[in-house]
């Protein structure tokens, strides 16, 4: 599997001591007029002390309490961290949108958005006179949504296509390849060699998403993270730092782009 890069920062209260506590976490939404972002409390028997981050995937901050601990002892906690998180807020890239003229970035290449509100019903990528471009036709009320779709069947031609041939090469089989919109991995394999991807990797150049493919690929010989996966990963991988440096500092963005 693998996961996001959690922001670093991450201001702790004081450990509580001596709270019982139900054994499942609780999450509640609290509004706080400070906070210029919805606010998660997720009460955890696992959490020892007040934990705060800013998710930038979903733009909410999140607090992560022991049980029992009341709203007006979470907002004085937030409160006191309200410089970080209006910092990490203000931080996050604005959030593209999906209309004619604007640019969407397709496996790295630049793609630009042209509404044909004659043309055929569809999104599909074009060579245009001026460069690569997504067509969109039909109404522009459906256009973002259209857009949306074409990329996600982009992805899952792109990520189907390419684990078949990876696993080949190490003669494993792909059960199924599941393309989805996960929040907390780009891609994932079963026991039962079923793997699952991330559709926004179609957003990101394509040695990055050939990497999550190796990398998802290679666990099919290597269920850890061992050296041994490693040097499969590399082989199946065109390259592995450069990827996985760009996930960590490009990944969330990804996450603001759709309908
Ligand atoms: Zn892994």
């Amino acid at each position: 599997m693998f996961s996001f890069l959690k922001p670093k920062p991450k201001p702790k209260a004081p450990a509580r001591k001596g709270t019982r506590a139900p054994q499942r976490v609780v999450v509640r939404a609290l509004a706080l007029a400070e906070v210029p972002a919805p606010l998660e409390v997720r009460s955890s028997p696992r959490a020892r002390r007040m934990s705060l981050r800013v998710d930038a995937a979903r733009e909410l901050v999140r607090v992560v309490v022991p049980p029992g601990v009341p709203d007006k002892e979470v907002a004085r906690f937030v409160g006191r961290h309200l410089d970080w998180v209006r910092q990490r807020l203000a931080a996050l890239p604005p959030r593209p949108v999906l209309a004619d003229g604007a640019v969407v970035p397709v496996l790295g290449v630049d793609h630009t958005i042209r509404h044909d509100p004659v043309g055929r019903t569809t999104a599909r990528l074009c060579q245009g006179a001026l460069g690569p471009e997504i067509v969109v036709g039909g109404g522009a009320e459906f256009l973002a949504r259209r857009v949306t779709d074409l990329l996600k069947a982009e992805a899952r031609r792109q990520l189907t296509t390419r684990a078949k041939a990876k696993a080949a090469r190490i003669g494993a089989t792909v059960a199924a390849v599941t393309v989805r919109d996960t929040k907390s991995r780009w891609g994932s394999c079963s026991a039962t060699g079923r793997l699952s991807f991330c559709w926004r990797l179609v957003l990101a150049p394509e040695p990055v998403l050939d990497y999550v493919v190796a990398h998802e690929v290679a666990h099919l010989r290597e269920m850890n993270h061992s050296p041994r996966f490693w040097a499969l990963c590399a082989s199946l991988a065109g390259d592995v730092d450069g990827p996985r440096d760009w996930l960590k500092a490009n990944g969330a963005r990804l996450h603001r782009f759709g309908a």
